[in-house]
């Protein structure tokens, strides 16, 4: 059964591919379903595009790069202020429609549209800040100027658990400094890209400046592969796993593609014995709770000191039972379902190892419930030993595993035992205390007494294998520029 999804989202969702400004079927005409998680039932048909089309794009966007990149800064500007405040006035039709096809909660889904739609405002802002310097060489003989320029096409793949946020984290800033792009959106959430596509549209983006194209699972191996061997693709912009990052790396190195990477996660969140427990139990929850923890953000690992660890894991049990589990659409859901059976799975796994040889004592929850779609109930583990392996795996689920300790120097190696550096947070009512562990932990983004980092506004980012570069601020747009250097005689 097809949902329908105008009803449904009150948008009129687009399910083609968008090549060239056109809406179609690719050149094979096939398509595949985008499941609503909650009921296991098909949302839509959309297009399933071939390594062919996925050339198209390329090409669509490689011939209208020159013009986007002569067109003014200020157009730049304008046209992707517009695209945030119609992002702005349709946020509950986009909530809507990521309620859907991901399953996260409206209050999850309503955050995400908001701020997904601040990158297209803070982009705008800085589209008409795009400097380049000039000084005197040491010599005294010359001048060095240096500008900016587009660095070119750029490829963005996105993961399905922001099906908003990364895709206009990536595209406001590529269309800002004035690239083209070809957004690859996963194939567990191809409609918010489409719809966005659609309002870019409408916001006044000439065509070919932004493509779509989405493929079943299977396909996405072979049709990235096919752009990234294309010499005019200059740029991949890639947020997922630290393995397919691995892959696309190697083929970047190949045509010698720039690349900015957001890769895994598994954040630890340290609470010190002088915290401010409601505090740090706000900010668990956050961390922990939001998206139904399918977040490279989402904290993975709680460090508890022994002295507050029963305080504290009392109080965060007693909210996370408070919380009501249900599709994400429904009115009054905290928690919504997994995105899909193999995310399941993966957590059941991560959970029973963690509780059988692990031997963490579960406080609450452990199962899946007794219904349809990929539900799993919200989960604390206490008492986890620190090898145990969960610890080592981005679990993507509602389950928070609790190691105690003793001693500070513990806490910060345990924290840093891992390939991965996204971010940590730190909970201490000692400032010195916690910038000296802020600077001791391996991580590209540090959440001091803050258990949410993401701000259009601040450099986002990891160290180790979570990736290259950095998305948002004034840097998250440095990315899709080149600097030219011109020896200057006068
Ligand atoms: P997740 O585990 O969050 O699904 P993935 O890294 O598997 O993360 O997926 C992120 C994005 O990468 C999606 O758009 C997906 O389609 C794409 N992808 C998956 N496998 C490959 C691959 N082998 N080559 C290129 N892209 C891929």
């Amino acid at each position: 059964m097809t949902a329908d999804l105008t009803s449904l989202t009150g948008l009129d969702v687009p399910t083609g591919l968008y090549v060239g400004g056109q809406w179609g079927r690719g050149r094979g005409g096939a398509t595949f379903p985008v499941l609503d998680p909650a009921t296991e039932e098909s949302l839509a048909e959309v297009a399933d595009a071939s390594a062919a089309d996925a050339i198209d794009a390329v090409a669509a966007a490689h011939d209208a790069l020159p013009g986007w990149a002569a067109t003014a800064p200020r157009q730049r500007a304008e046209i992707l202020r517009t695209a945030f405040e119609l992002m702005t006035q349709r946020s509950e039709q986009f909530a809507r429609l990521m309620a859907a096809e991901n399953g996260k909660s409206l209050r999850d889904a309503r955050a995400e549209a908001a701020y997904a739609a601040e990158f297209f405002r803070w982009y705008a802002e800085e589209a008409v800040r795009i400097e380049g310097t000039l000084m005197r060489a040491p010599s005294g003989a010359n001048r060095i100027l240096t500008l900016r320029q587009p660095i070119g096409v750029s490829l963005l793949i996105t993961p399905w658990n922001f099906p908003a946020a990364m895709a206009t984290r990536k595209i406001a800033p590529a269309l800002a400094a004035g690239c083209s792009v070809v957004l690859k959106p996963a194939e567990d959430t191809p409609l918010t890209a489409f719809a966005m596509a659609a309002l870019l549209e409408e916001a006044g983006v000439p065509r070919g400046v932004v493509n779509v194209v989405a493929t079943r699972r299977e396909g996405a191996a072979g049709v990235v592969a096919a752009m990234m061997a294309d010499d005019r693709v200059r740029k991949l912009s890639f947020t997922g796993s630290t393995q397919v990052g691995r892959i696309l790396l190697r083929q970047a190195a190949d045509s010698v593609i720039n690349c900015s990477m957001e890769l895994g996660g598994n954040a630890p969140f340290v609470i010190f014995e002088d915290a401010d427990i409601p505090a740090a139990v706000e900010g668990a929850m956050l961390a922990k709770m939001r998206n139904g923890g399918e977040a490279c953000t989402a904290a993975n690992r709680f460090y508890v000191h022994e002295a507050v660890a029963d305080e504290f894991t009392s109080e965060f049990a007693a909210r996370l039972r408070a919380l009501r589990v249900g599709p994400g659409l429904e009115e009054g859901t905290d928690l919504g379902p997994l995105v899909n059976q193999a995310t399941l799975d993966k957590v059941s796994g991560l959970v029973a190892d963690a509780t059988g040889n692990g031997g963490g004592k579960i406080v609450l929850g452990g199962q899946a419930p007794d219904r349809k779609g990929y539900f799993y109930d919200a989960t604390l583990i206490d008492a986890v030993p620190s090898d145990a392996g969960i610890l080592d795996a981005e679990i993507f689920g509602p389950v928070a595993p609790v190691v105690r300790f003793t001693d500070e120097a513990d806490a910060i190696r345990w924290a840093n035992d891992t390939e991965y550096g996204l971010v940590s947070y730190v909970y201490t009512r000692d400032l010195a205390r916690g910038l000296r562990v802020s600077e001791a932990l391996e991580a590209g983004m540090v959440g001091l007494n803050r258990g949410l980092v993401s701000d259009p506004a601040a450099p986002f980012g990891g160290v180790k294998q979570s990736g290259l570069g950095r998305e948002g601020a004034g840097e998250g747009l440095l990315e899709y520029t080149e600097t030219k250097y011109i020896a200057t005689d006068w």
